[in-house]
């Protein structure tokens, strides 16, 4: 994030002693002329005009102002002594800086009416036109934030609670079997060979990570990363601007910003193969064999698979087991006795010989 700086703009203090409000640059009260206290903070205008007072600009680059020990005056960091007694600022306190103020006001505010005589004035105004009162805003008294109700959270916890005691459950049901004594009654095995064909699949990648050989589709324009500092061709994005407070009573007005990096997206298609048919046999019987598939031409042979179904009875109750194993299938002879594995779902999930 790159902080961006956009100009600086005049602040506001509101005398502790008088009430009154003052620009952020007077060190002491235009109306009763007491020193603007090291603990009153800077506001700001209710509408913030860029400024070109070069004077006034370099001031605020210069660094926090500095109060003098003994009087309590306000001077410009480049001081070296008060102007108000004179005294040496080595001992002053330096004031804060870098505080966020708040969303740049660079609106125009509506007027404020004076208090005492009901005329408007503009927002930028710090006292009244007709009767020269004080303008100053009476600070608004802070709502004391309700805590945010924490229901939300708590059925999150039940909810997920009872998801939890589910899944424990379903995987002991699962993994809990009972054995039963069963006897095979018939067989069956199928034998699959996948039939597959060169063409054309389509993907999607940066323009610079296009396989070679691959035959280009259309491109978009998307972002391919953000970063702090500008490049070539970056684009800048940043955010809302803000005031933030310089301690010398003009405030600087800022904006993060990152940059995106955009590049090509593009669709390109490549020849693979692919699934296109499968072909199977298949029997009740001990004696499996692989299909022949009838290959065209550009096609070839993918994968096969060998699945064996054994079918059980146990006391007039039936079971299937299913398995991929040519050798547990063989054993499976007609009238063979077996003890079976079963889970709290009927499925038979292993299998032995009774002896
Ligand atoms: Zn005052
Ligand atoms: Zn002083
Ligand atoms: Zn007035």
């Amino acid at each position: 994030m790159t902080k961006k700086s956009l100009g600086y703009v005049e602040l506001e203090w509101n005398c502790p002693n008088c009430g009154s409000k003052n620009a952020g640059t007077a060190t002491v009260c235009a109306s009763c002329g007491a020193p603007q206290p090291e603990d009153v903070k800077f506001e700001q205008a209710a509408q913030e005009v860029m400024l070109t007072d070069q004077e006034k600009i370099d001031r605020a680059k210069s660094g926090p102002d500095i109060h003098c020990a003994y009087c309590g005056t306000r001077n410009p960091a480049s001081s070296t002594v008060c102007s108000q007694c004179g005294a040496d600022l080595a001992e002053g306190s330096q004031r804060g800086d870098g505080r966020t103020l708040g969303t740049h006001r660079d609106k125009a505010a509506p007027d404020i009416l004076c208090p005492a005589c009901g005329s408007p004035n503009p927002a930028t105004a710090h006292r009244c036109s007709q009767c020269n009162t004080s303008l100053a805003t009476p600070k608004p008294t802070q709502a004391k934030q309700q805590p945010a109700p924490r229901r939300k959270n708590t059925w999150i916890y039940i909810v997920g609670g009872i998801a939890l005691f589910a899944c424990v459950i379903f995987a002991f049901l699962l993994l809990h079997t009972e054995e039963e004594a069963g006897q095979v009654t018939s067989v069956q095995w199928t034998y699959t060979i996948a039939i597959e064909e060169l063409g054309p699949v389509e993907y999607s990648t940066w323009q610079d990570e296009i396989p070679t050989g691959a035959v280009m589709g259309s491109c978009q324009d998307r972002v391919r990363r953000t970063q702090d500092s500008p490049a070539l061709n970056s684009v800048e994005v940043c955010g809302t601007p803000y005031t933030v407070d310089s301690g010398t009573g003009i405030g600087e007005v800022v904006q993060d910003c990152q940059y995106e990096i955009h590049d090509d997206w593009c669709s390109y298609t490549v020849q693979e193969w692919q699934q296109v048919d499968a072909v199977s046999s298949s029997g009740n019987d001990f004696a499996p064999y692989w299909p022949e598939p009838q290959l065209l031409t550009g096609q070839r042979e993918g994968e096969s698979s060998e699945q064996y179904e054994i079918f059980f009875d146990s006391d007039g109750r039936d079971y299937t087991y299913d398995t991929t194993d040519y050798d547990t299938f063989v054993q499976c002879e007609i009238g063979s006795k077996w003890i079976l594995n079963v889970n709290a779902l009927n499925a038979v999930v292993s299998i032995s010989p009774a002896n």
